[in-house]
């Protein structure tokens, strides 16, 4: 075979974006135009004349190369090895259908926001390592989710743009005339037609639904135009158009699927779709067809901020469901009962959570401490219960490795953890010998990634710069003082109240100080965006922007615009301490934090989400001792004080303590405790695992002794 067919091969498989030697590949073959394509390979191959390629790849020899890594990738799917636990189960016939409303997987498919995208593709790409059969569902996102960038006065604008969906590694569903194949869902009022899409992540499959079709009015063709975007009435089509649409895209498709995975609220209606299908196959009534499907449903929850769990009123519900509800055979207030906390409350909305925790038989939070406060949360639903009993559990998340490791990291576990670490990640004892390696090595590894993270930061900058009006005569100077040499402070995420980017701007004066002190200097990193309509959150950014221009602060704070996986990833590799405020317990988990245990970055945090479980004294840094005080303004002021203490006793100190060689020993023995403790427990093979073991194999009769059901009946 050709070496360009098999780079195209490569390149419809997502197994490329977690493979450093195919990414190579295409950036030596042109790196402006691999940065220019958003480091998209099908939007690369389409633009990079034949001729151009051809004589690249002679230039580098890279054609035994590609050939290799073509190999390796048909050895990963036909051989590659399974997880032994899984490897004799019923899930091969019957896969697991893993519902999300956003998939991370790389920054050349925006179809995710944040943190529970960047999860659901991580739990993708892990089953596909570990040989778990899953297929995800999601939604194709014309536009996905906004671009930022910051005008001259430093406000937040947003920018959409339409996703080139020809550039994207998708097979549209056909039907036997070559035409798209189209599916439909009855509202009360009218029909919505949507089409299916694949893509491969590696051993995985992702299925991609969109209503963009000439079957449809031109409201709903806009209706997944954008994630999160929208009334009430876009966010239930598009809801329904997860969870029913895709229940009867994987039945079109020929897929049974033996277990849901409900990702999040949004995709609940799947269990009301798979129920009503069993309902006609088994000729069985609604009450066993629900009970059923529940105790084939896992229900992940995300998030102790309410907002984050929607609800519809029961007008809106009756008339986009209710042709539905007429299938089940139940009158509007028992369908309105699935969705409320008291089934007898006229005025009780349709909550999507609730739906999910009434109906699964297992349902789970992401954290010890998400356990908790989830179990306080819906503690109503199980009023005869104590908050102890109500039957939530947790699965802590985790990172999928590969893909958010820096290159000199990667080489440098390949050098000191021995052949095949990787498929070895999630035992303790793989990570041993990083107690005895050499400092040096090690401080090696971490400076390299540190100067390539700086020199980026540099290149956003100057782009951002350029791009304001009147471009700015701060250029110079920043470039000249982003310095290497000092301790480095990152702090990205959504900017939304809870999370706190304002914690370490509390006092002016604190900062300034520790900002500016001649001897042992901080530098701030900040990226993140807003939501559209949250303008404090807006308010917050341009404080920021101004600080970054602020004659005291010069150069020593930055904040890089368009926050996204690729964002993310340069910062997180190269960043000395990652720094996390939320406002504790509304962090379910978190997890960029576990992406900077693996770069050799250490933590510092709040002990909220996984950060609660994750630190032992001595593998990173906490703010605060665990306390809530009732009132907010009293708790940022704690802790503020705290982290302000945390910075100039523990974190400054450790961090310039140098000996002879330069070497900071003390901070790298905090590192490498770091990566003993926490890398074999924060990864997301682990996670899947744990998924299987207590999840899905007990589902299909495997393992585990199903635990009591509470599987709710009208
Ligand atoms: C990892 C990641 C997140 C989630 O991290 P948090 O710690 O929960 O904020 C969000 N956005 C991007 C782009 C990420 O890579």
């Amino acid at each position: 075979m050709n070496f360009t067919t098999e780079l195209r091969d490569i390149a419809r498989n997502l197994w490329w974006t977690w493979q450093p030697d195919v990414i190579s590949i295409f950036r030596d073959i042109d790196p402006v135009l691999w940065r220019q394509v958003n480091h998209n390979p099908v939007a690369f191959l389409s633009e990079i004349s034949p001729e151009t390629l051809e004589q690249r790849a002679l230039e580098l020899a890279s054609e035994s190369r590609i050939s290799y890594i073509f190999y390796r990738l048909r050895e990963y799917l036909e051989h590659g090895k399974s997880w032994v636990g899984i490897a004799s189960s019923p899930l091969h016939a019957n896969p697991v259908a893993y519902f999300s409303a956003e998939f991370g997987l790389h920054e050349s498919i925006p179809i995710y926001s944040g943190g529970l995208g960047i999860l659901a593709g991580d739990h993708l790409k892990s089953a596909s390592d570990l040989g778990v059969p899953l297929i995800g569902i999601g939604l194709l996102y014309a536009q996905g989710y906004f671009n930022q960038y910051l005008n001259s006065s430093g406000w937040q604008e947003e920018s959409y743009f339409e996703t080139k969906i020809a550039h994207l590694p998708l097979e549209c569903v056909l039907d036997a005339t070559g035409k798209p194949r189209i599916l439909f869902i009855e509202t009360r009022s009218n029909r919505i037609a949507f089409r299916m899409w694949l893509a491969h992540v590696g051993r995985a499959r992702l299925l991609l639904l969109d209503s963009d079709v000439q079957e449809n009015s031109s409201y709903d063709r806009a209706l997944v135009a954008r994630l999160y975007g929208g009334d009430a009435n876009v966010r239930i089509r598009q809801e329904m158009l997860l969870g029913i649409g895709g229940m009867r895209a994987l039945s079109a498709l020929g897929i049974k699927p033996s277990v849901l995975h409900l990702n999040e609220g949004h995709s609940t209606f799947a269990i009301l779709e798979m129920a009503r299908q069993e309902m006609v196959i088994d000729e069985i009534d609604f009450n066993e067809a629900l009970y059923r499907v529940g105790h084939r449903t896992v229900f992940t929850t995300h998030t102790p901020v309410e907002a984050g769990h929607d609800r519809f009123d029961s007008a809106l519900i009756e008339q986009m469901l209710g042709p539905m509800r007429e299938a089940f055979r139940i009158s509007p207030h028992e369908f309105m009962a699935l969705g409320r906390i008291n089934p007898d409350n006229e005025n009780e909305h349709f909550c999507m959570t609730v739906l999910g925790l009434k109906t699964a038989q297992r349902s789970n939070g992401v954290s010890a401490l998400h356990e908790k406060v989830t179990r306080r949360m819906w503690h109503a639903l199980w009023k005869n219960r104590s908050e102890n009993e109500v039957p939530i559990g947790h699965i802590t998340n985790g990172v999928h490795v590969a893909s958010w490791l820096s290159p000199p990291m990667h080489q440098f576990y390949d050098r000191c953890l021995g052949p095949e670490w990787e498929s070895r990640m999630s035992l303790p004892e793989t990570w041993t010998p990083i107690g005895s390696i050499n400092d040096s090595e090690l401080w090696e590894a971490i400076q390299i990634a540190k100067a390539r993270m700086i020199s980026y930061v540099h290149r956003q900058v100057y782009a951002q710069e350029t791009r304001k009006d009147g471009a700015s005569e701060l250029l110079d100077i920043t470039m000249k003082r982003l310095d290497p040499e000092i301790l480095t402070v990152g702090f990205a995420r959504r900017f939304t109240t809870y999370k706190r980017a304002d914690l370490i701007l509390y006092d002016d004066r604190m900062l300034e100080r520790l900002i500016t002190d001649a001897n042992r200097p901080i530098q701030l990193i900040f990226s993140g965006k807003a939501h559209p309509k949250d303008d404090p959150a807006k308010k917050l950014i341009q404080r920021i922007y101004h600080m970054s221009r602020d004659s005291r602060f010069l150069c020593r704070i930055v904040f890089i615009e368009d926050y996204n996986i690729n964002v993310a990833r340069h910062l997180l590799q190269g960043i000395d301490l990652w720094l996390n405020t939320p406002r504790r317990p509304s962090e379910a988990s978190g997890s960029s934090g576990m992406k900077a245990v693996f770069n050799g970055t250490l933590n510092c945090s709040v002990l909220d989400g996984w950060w609660a479980e994750a630190y032992n004294g001595h593998n990173g840094f906490a703010i605060g001792g665990g306390g809530q005080h009732s009132n907010p303004v009293v708790q940022d002021k704690r802790d503020a004080e705290d982290l302000y203490r945390v910075l100039e006793e523990e974190v400054i100190p450790l961090y310039y303590n140098r000996d002879a060689s330069g070497i900071p020993r003390g901070w790298l023995t905090r590192i490498k405790g770091a990566i003993q403790s926490l890398a074999w427990r924060f990864n997301a093979d682990r996670m899947v695992m744990e998924y299987a073991q207590k999840c899905y194999l007990p589902c299909v009769g495997f393992g585990q002794f199903p635990q009591e059901n509470h599987v709710y009946r009208v």
